[in-house]
């Protein structure tokens, strides 16, 4: 395992940390690091991810010819680490530069990339991702939402849920049943569905933080043309899976070190309430300093592996259910240092503000990109060879 950089990766690094610090002022700055992202600062998050645009960060390990840099693993590292040590915002743009664009790449036919790539290099279009359904959340094949071809157009109709950044996307990739005479799997298909038009209904969802990023999205006679099908008809399972493995791929790279920052500020506050000496609360400060410590290093572990050319394997899962059940008990350490101002809703901005969103939103980390009894699934199946359930 090598710990430092060669050259040119310092070389690229500085030029990163350096385009951070000149541009991430302003108004950038003050969007924080929280999860936290609603209508209020929309338009903020949105003129973000244009300066990265413009400034040629974003696709930086797209291809070339699809108007990416190619960069490699180790830039693609370094660019997220320095991105998180500066205290970049969470960003908008996940669902299109990190999950469609990647899956266009992939399966896409060469008008779709033409069409949908550029713009979300320059942070003009955004996307969300309609996979799950009241009934169909951890067993994706049983989706019922359908798509129907009629002369040149696909009518969809049916139900997505959880749906994030829905109310803001100009357009959904959803997974559908187009070969009804199929069954499960073979009757899926990947559509391309805009969603700004009467068929198509967005009711935002308040979680339990006050936030709405996620929505239920009605499709009710819902239209899109017959050449928005990504990677052919009936190909909808083998096109998804593809979307998945690229959220768990190297999206979660630097995450240790926003960790790494955010547990700096909890020991901050024990220190200022005068509890930093308190049995209790030194016990529960040096467990999730000792569990960060195996983080960095099973992260290590994994960047080396992509280094070498290795792809996410099964272990990512242990990954998953380490650092989700770590933060949620992060989370209820912030709460019990908060004391009684945990009740009350602290000002934006504040430490105390994103401790308590921390505390309240970490509940969804065992849910979603698969929920903790998935992941041991995953784990007891694939890493551990046990029959499966
Ligand atoms: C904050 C947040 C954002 C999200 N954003 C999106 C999004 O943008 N797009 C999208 O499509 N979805 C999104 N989701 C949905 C998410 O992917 C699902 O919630 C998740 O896959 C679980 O599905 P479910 O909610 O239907 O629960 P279910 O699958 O119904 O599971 C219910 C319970 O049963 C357990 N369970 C299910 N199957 C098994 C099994 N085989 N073995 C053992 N236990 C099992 C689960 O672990 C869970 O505890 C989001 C969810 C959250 C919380």
């Amino acid at each position: 395992m090598e710990f430092t950089d060669d050259p040119s990766i310092t070389s690229f690094r500085n030029e990163v940390r350096s385009w951070l610090s000149d541009n991430l002022v302003g108004e950038y700055r003050s969007l924080g690091t929280s999860a936290e992202m609603g209508a209020h600062d929309w338009p903020v998050r949105v003129r973000w991810e244009q300066e990265l645009g413009r400034a040629g960060w974003l696709g930086l390990t797209w291809p070339k010819e699809f108007g990416g840099r190619a960069a490699s693993v180790a830039e693609e590292l370094a660019f997220a680490e320095e991105y998180a040590l500066a205290d970049g915002p969470q960003r908008a743009g996940f669902f299109g530069e990190g999950l469609l664009g990647p899956t266009l790449i992939t399966f896409g036919s060469s008008e779709q990339q033409e069409r949908f790539l550029p713009p979300i290099l320059r942070g003009d279009e955004y996307w969300c991702q309609g996979f799950s359904e009241p009934g169909a959340g951890s067993d994706l094949a049983g989706v019922r939402t359908t798509a129907v071809l009629d002369g040149s157009t696909w009518r969809v109709d049916g139900q997505k849920v959880w749906t994030s950044q829905a109310q803001f996307a100009q357009w959904i990739f959803v997974l559908c049943r187009t070969e009804l005479d199929q069954v499960a799997h073979k009757s899926l298909s990947y559509v391309l569905v805009p969603i700004d038009q009467p068929g198509v209904e967005v009711r935002p969802l308040m979680d339990l933080s006050g936030n709405d990023h996620f929505c239920e999205v009605f499709f009710d006679g819902a239209v899109t043309t017959s050449d928005m099908i990504v990677g052919g008809r009936g190909n909808g399972w083998r096109t998804a899976m593809g979307t998945l493995g690229f959220e768990r791929g190297t999206a979660f790279m630097a995450q240790q070190l926003r960790f790494a920052k955010e547990f700096a500020k909890v020991r901050q506050l024990a220190v200022d309430k005068g509890v930093e000496r308190d049995a209790e609360i030194r016990q529960r400060l040096a467990r999730a300093y000792g569990e960060l410590e195996i983080m960095r290093w099973s992260g290590l572990r994994n960047v080396t592996r992509f280094l070498q050319g290795g792809q996410p394997g099964p272990e990512g899962s242990i990954g998953k259910l380490f650092w989700s059940k770590w933060h949620q008990r992060l989370g209820e350490l912030e709460a019990d240092l908060l004391g009684a101002d945990a009740l009350v809703l602290q000002p934006e901005g504040s430490t105390a503000h994103d401790f308590q969103h921390t505390f309240l939103f970490s509940r969804a980390h065992t849910i979603y990109a698969g929920s903790s009894e998935i992941q041991r699934n995953i784990i007891g199946e694939r890493v551990l060879g046990l029959p499966r359930s």
